[in-house]
């Protein structure tokens, strides 16, 4: 019965209209590794509008939603162009430029708030961001703060004014060397795990560097929300093919505490507005692929101006984010 469940696997990814495009690679469940699945859904670059169809399945033995076969390490680079990461780039765009401005700003915001609630940042504390970017919110936190900042991202050569005041390490997170064991009071991986190539290696790393009395923040989309539910292959939080796990509340506790760390607090939001979930769903499955930013700035506002009343309470709806909080296990 298994073999017949594999091959209808295989057949529905060779379906695809890429399947020989890029380079895949089959791979075990990241969670309990198996490799006994079920197709999901067929995801595509609805952001960017880049071609290409993508094959999530779920796993048989403990139901774990991954991306397989995935991309390969060498083609996914393709994805991460500088259009994706200099996302915080000047603007003109006239009147909302402030608000757009803001916008971005707001989201440095968001995360300081959340994190500060669990740890008391002052010129002391040592803060690692995993997937930094740019590292704008790491440089928010220095110039609020004035506390060491590092920063880990895969992409080279990475541009923004004051860069070089991150202490910036180039490569895989799980790879670094020089970063130190118990020296951070606070890691962050804003959207990182959900991108990671081996997120349960990810997760030890953090569980390393992290003090015994620190904390670990991760953000990440979740598959049990109701964006999900409204949106299914079309949800934005499938963004095929960085995300390479999607995760629901479940599946995300599991891997976290298998892999050393505790959750102290689970929150079913996060610092990323759940709108641009809900506008982005919208356009994609009414619109279809190839969101411009310049085109939809208006009607982003504006939208978001009339759904007011609901986002007040985003905290509290599930709409689209989860966040956890996590010490060491001891
Ligand atoms: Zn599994």
């Amino acid at each position: 019965m298994q073999k017949v469940y594999k091959m209808n696997l295989q057949e529905s990814f060779q379906k695809l209209s890429n399947s020989s495009k890029y380079k895949f690679e089959e791979i075990c469940c990241y969670l309990c590794g198996s490799k006994e699945a079920t197709f999901l859904l067929m995801g595509e670059e609805d952001l960017t509008g880049k071609e290409g169809e993508f094959h999530y399945v779920t796993c048989d033995k403990c139901g774990l939603t991954y991306q397989n076969p995935r991309v390969s390490m060498d083609d996914i680079k393709y994805f991460y162009d500088s259009e994706y990461i200099a996302h915080r780039k000047k603007k003109n765009w006239g009147f909302l430029t402030p608000l757009y401005e803001n916008a971005m700003n707001k989201h440095d915001r968001e995360k300081e708030k959340i994190v500060s609630r669990f740890v008391e940042i002052s010129e002391e504390t040592k803060v690692l961001d995993v997937g930094c970017a740019v590292g704008t919110f790491l440089l928010h936190l220095k110039d609020k703060f004035n506390c060491s900042i590092s920063g880990v991202d895969f992409k080279e050569d990475l541009e923004y004014p004051r860069f070089s005041e991150i202490d910036f390490h180039c490569g895989l997170f799980y790879e670094q060397e020089k970063l130190e064991k118990d020296s951070f009071d606070l890691i962050t991986m804003w959207h990182f795990l959900e991108h990671c190539y081996d997120p349960t290696e990810s997760i030890k790393k953090a569980a390393e560097l992290i003090k015994d009395e620190g904390r670990v923040v991760i953000e990440v989309p979740r598959l049990d929300s109701l964006s999900y539910k409204m949106f299914k292959r079309k949800w934005p939080g499938v963004q095929a093919p960085q995300h390479t796990v999607l995760f629901d509340k479940e599946h995300l506790v599991e891997m976290l505490e298998k892999n050393g760390l505790e959750v102290e607090e689970y929150l079913p939001y996060g610092a990323f507005p759940s709108y641009f979930y809900l506008f982005a769903g919208s356009y994609f499955k009414i619109l279809g692929k190839g969101l411009n930013l310049d085109k939809i700035i208006v009607p982003y506002f504006f939208f978001q101006l009339l759904l007011w009343p609901i986002l007040l309470f985003e905290k509290k709806l599930n709409l689209a984010m989860q966040t956890v909080v996590c010490k060491k296990q001891l």
